[in-house]
């Protein structure tokens, strides 16, 4: 790191689009703070956001590297691991080492996604000062850093297996989350074991961090006087940066994988006030079966109110005979949604969400109500949360299609509690108060990056 007139920033997210979007919504807020932002994809991602609403316009650079995946092979959480462990590291190494010697300003900080802590690492080797990022909850983070405690109480075992099984089997400094909510119980034992070993990996690299940067904000209710600038956890880990949600610093903006179909703006515009269903699974979940899909399908229809439903080609396959025509009128079924700005229209009355991270938060921002179908990873806390601690949705039941009628059934019927719940929660994350924290929290880290490296 040789100039401190405009110094760089690289960030490294985890290939996905709800790990790049905070990255890039990130980079925007350090442009802010005098840092030139680098976010580092590999080369199948970069292809698919050459003409992102985020990018050179904004001062935000996307640097591709070579990932060694063949992308007419199916590319999946396991393929992705491989290509982060195998392929990556020395190709991030040239591109670090590369921007450090830059003539106009060396490299502040490598800023890495604690889901590819494969490049803390290669920061390490570079010499130059790595921070973590957390895409997700606080909540969730502590599950992965209570890993040694739960296997010590003897709630799981070596290979993350739950012993105890259950709601009532509670996780340690946790009361509302128990082993069924484990974030690597995802598939068979074999994946089970296989991503529980990502995240013992992850916890292991994680230790040597100095800052974390969460996109999350205080979750409780009643830790609002805690001062979050920063955490200093009682174990060596490091200190925690509250910084979220960082969607306030994109606007509308999105780096989206795929085309936006914005017609369904103008769809919405037709309808009522509070009359549309939102259904999306965001932009990751794998199918939840062609039986679910097909049952999912069928609730919606039964509701005979409107719906948007973003549905990819692998989950058109369990729709019901003759379905697209029988909804023609009711449903709009789209492949990729300008989310955002269908979250703020005032026709959508209740969202069916899978609860994924980024998702919640503009649900949030947008003072919607949610109907919750969690199906993979950490959204089953997310869920928690919305449903136990702040209020403004509703668990489903099942998933038969009764069910769905029904959940929608409630959202519509207890909307006006959680709406006013949702506007205070709103209020309370992205009010002045709310803003101001999460801002003081980014620049608190910028001074203690600043006081290290100068
Ligand atoms: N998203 C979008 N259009 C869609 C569906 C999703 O722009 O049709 C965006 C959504 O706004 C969010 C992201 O994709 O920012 C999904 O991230 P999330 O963490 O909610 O879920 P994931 O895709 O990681 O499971």
């Amino acid at each position: 790191m040789k100039c401190i007139e405009r110094p760089k920033v690289v960030l490294v997210p985890y290939p996905a689009q709800g790990h790049v979007t905070p990255m890039a919504q990130l980079a925007l807020a350090l442009r802010s703070h005098g840092f030139d932002p680098v976010i580092i994809v590999p080369d199948f991602i970069h292809r698919r956001i050459m003409s992102s609403q985020i990018g050179q316009d904004d001062g935000i650079v996307f640097m591709s590297i070579p990932s060694g995946l063949d992308e007419n092979e199916p590319i999946n959480f396991f393929t992705i691991a491989f290509a982060m462990e195998s392929n990556m590291p020395i190709h991030l190494e040239h591109i670090i080492s590369r921007l450090d010697d830059d003539e106009d300003g060396g490299v502040a900080c490598v800023i890495v996604d604690l889901v590819a802590s494969w490049a803390i690492e290669v920061a390490n080797r570079c010499g130059v000062p790595a921070a973590g990022f957390w895409p997700a909850m606080l909540a969730t983070y502590h599950l992965i850093t209570s890993i040694p405690d739960m296997i010590n109480v003897g709630l799981i075992d070596e290979f993350g297996i739950p012993q105890h099984q259950g709601e009532g089997c509670f996780l340690p400094g946790q009361s509302l989350l128990s082993t069924t909510d484990l974030p690597w119980l995802v598939g068979d034992s074999a994946s089970q074991k296989s991503r529980f070993t990502f995240w013992l990996r992850t916890f292991d690299r994680l230790r040597a961090l100095q800052w974390l940067l969460a996109n999350t904000f205080p979750e409780g209710y009643d830790d609002q006087k805690q001062n979050y600038h920063s955490i200093k956890s009682t174990q060596d880990y490091p200190l925690i940066f509250q910084v979220g949600p960082l969607t306030r610093y994109s606007g509308n903006k999105n780096p989206s994988f795929w085309e936006e179909d914005r017609s369904c703006l103008d769809w919405l515009d037709k309808q009522k006030p509070g009359s549309v269903i939102y259904v999306s699974f965001g932009s990751w979940v794998g199918t939840i079966g062609e039986e679910k899909v097909n049952e999912l399908a069928l609730g919606l229809e039964a509701t005979r109110r409107p719906f948007i439903w973003v549905i990819s080609p692998t989950w058109r396959k369990g729709l019901p005979m003759g379905y697209l025509e029988r909804v023609a009128k009711q449903g709009k079924l789209v492949s990729w949604a300008p989310q955002k700005e269908l979250l703020q229209h005032e026709a959508i009355g209740c969202y069916l969400t899978h609860c994924g991270w980024n998702s919640t938060m503009e649900a949030i921002e947008c003072g919607k109500s949610l109907l919750c179908y969690p199906v993979s990873g950490d959204q089953f806390v997310n869920c928690k949360y919305i449903v136990k601690v702040w209020g403004i949705g509703v668990e489903m039941q099942g998933d038969g299609w009764r069910d769905v009628e029904e959940g929608v059934k409630r959202v519509m019927e207890e909307v006006e509690e959680m709406q006013e719940r949702a506007l205070e929660l709103k209020e309370r994350v992205f009010g002045d108060k709310g803003s101001s924290r999460a801002a003081a929290s980014l620049t608190a880290f910028v001074s203690d990056l600043c006081r290290s490296i100068y």
